[in-house]
């Protein structure tokens, strides 16, 4: 049974309500880790790591249960990463302006 497989039988398992709500979860979860790192904690049982893997099923699976097209989300992250560039850019441009 591949990953797909097993994660795809998780939600005809739990149904799609269930498993929206781990889904929640493992989200905060995540937020929790990184809490952690920010305030300086140890990370000795490589639970960033851990939360980031949660989460990152849940994405598949939340992809899964709401139809989300793989195309969709890609168009979004290149939407997403060129409004990002030009924000980088302006402030990049306005950093040099006040160090002037
Ligand atoms: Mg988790």
């Amino acid at each position: 049974m591949t990953n797909h497989e097993v994660w795809d039988k998780t939600i005809e398992l739990n149904g799609v309500a269930i498993q929206s709500v781990v889904c929640m979860e493992e989200c905060s979860e995540l937020i929790k880790a990184i809490s952690k790192r920010l305030r300086g904690e140890l990370d000795i049982e490589n639970n960033l790591a851990e939360e980031m893997a949660d989460v990152t099923i849940c994405l598949y699976q939340l992809a899964r249960m709401y139809d989300v097209d793989d195309t969709d989300v890609h168009a979004w992250i290149d939407r997403k990463t060129e409004r990002q560039r030009k924000r980088n850019a302006l402030q990049d441009h306005q950093s040099g302006e006040t160090t002037r």
